[in-house]
């Protein structure tokens, strides 16, 4: 038996929407998924991909209560529209409106790493812990904030964007044209470049590497530094040791602002487990305001991996259903009658 009410999650990235039923307790009972059309392409096309991945899930007779959507880009603290979406063509996408006509369900919009630092807070690593913020570490560093159990999306739905603080002034130049910023650093971008240009200095010291690679800087890729440093390879631990370094580096900044009890680290790069969040919580101490004197956070790896996105925006859908139900129900009540 299914707990509870059932909502449907689609998670909206740069390269494929996945979408799933999920019950109350964050189990997905149903799924399924469709390359991301191409960047070029109109809002409509992905419009129609998200409608055609909901429909399938709708065939087999579910009670589904509403539909949550995790869009990687900024999205609108109304939670129905996508203000900016890196890769794909929505600007300004009025998204809300634009499935509402197509699937008579409620919609939710938000942010994809919102939507994945929800799940780890109700079913993942940060279960029973009211103050959390999660650091996912992919091509760039993406962030959510929970605290006192509730998702903080700021004024303008902008919140969490942690990637783009500056941690070194003057620091590696950043595609958003500043310098310095954290996932310059921090990112599985940051471990690759690092990685690539030791192989392309001809440094001995990266033959495991090399061999790993037939060779050829080009085909390295974060999960295979990895893979090397769990087998002992001690350059990539070296490699993912700075990578963490930095990561504790940005969480005291963090924390500084925002004291949650927890830091959960996301995306590819959390794999490496403790050989990237061992250097992350010695630097962590390091430099924290206070160190000594107050509690400190918790550093811990996610645990719901790619699905936290996906399982996040469905169970923001099925609460956000509840709270719309709830104050209907009284709006009704408080009605004069007669
Ligand atoms: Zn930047």
């Amino acid at each position: 038996m299914p707990d509870g009410p059932l909502a449907i999650g689609v998670d909206i990235g740069g390269t494929k929407v996945a979408a799933g039923v999920v019950d109350a307790a964050g189990t997905v009972l149903r799924r399924t998924r469709r390359d991301t059309p191409h960047r070029s392409t109109s809002p409509r096309v992905v419009e129609d991909t998200i409608v055609s991945a909901v429909e399938e899930l709708m065939g087999h007779g579910d009670d589904v209560v509403a539909v949550g959507i995790g869009a990687a880009g900024f999205v609108a603290a109304d939670r129905a529209t996508v203000v900016f979406a890196p890769h794909l063509s929505w600007r300004n996408e009025p998204l809300r409106a634009a499935l509402g006509g197509r699937l008579a369900l409620p919609i939710f919009v938000d942010n994809d790493a919102n939507a994945a630092a929800w799940a780890e807070h109700r079913f993942g690593a940060g279960r029973g812990e009211s103050h959390l913020v999660m650091v996912n570490l992919g091509t760039g560093i993406g962030g959510g904030i929970v605290l006192d159990g509730r998702v903080v999306r700021g004024r303008f739905g902008i919140a969490g964007e942690f990637g783009h603080m500056q941690v070194v002034p003057d620091g590696i130049r950043c595609e958003c044209g500043n310098r310095g910023c954290w996932e310059q650093y921090a990112s599985g971008n940051a471990l690759v470049r690092e990685a690539r240009s030791l192989m392309s200095a001809g440094s001995p010291v990266v033959s495991d590497l090399f061999d790993r690679v037939g060779g050829d800087p080009g085909e390295l890729t974060g999960p295979l530094v990895t893979e090397a440093a769990r087998d002992g390879d001690p350059l990539a631990r070296e490699l993912l040791g700075e990578i963490g370094r930095w990561l504790g580096v940005g969480i005291a900044d963090l924390a500084a602002a925002l004291d949650p009890g927890t830091f959960v680290i996301g995306g590819g790069v959390s794999a490496a487990g403790d050989l990237l969040l061992d250097p992350a919580r010695a630097a962590f101490r390091r430099q924290l305001t206070g160190r000594g004197y107050r509690p400190e956070a918790a550093i811990v790896a996610a645990q719901l991996g790619n699905e936290a996105g996906l399982v996040g925006a469905a169970d923001l859908a099925r609460v956000g259903a509840a709270d719309l139900a709830w104050a209907e129900a009284v709006d009704r009540a408080e009605r004069p009658s007669g």
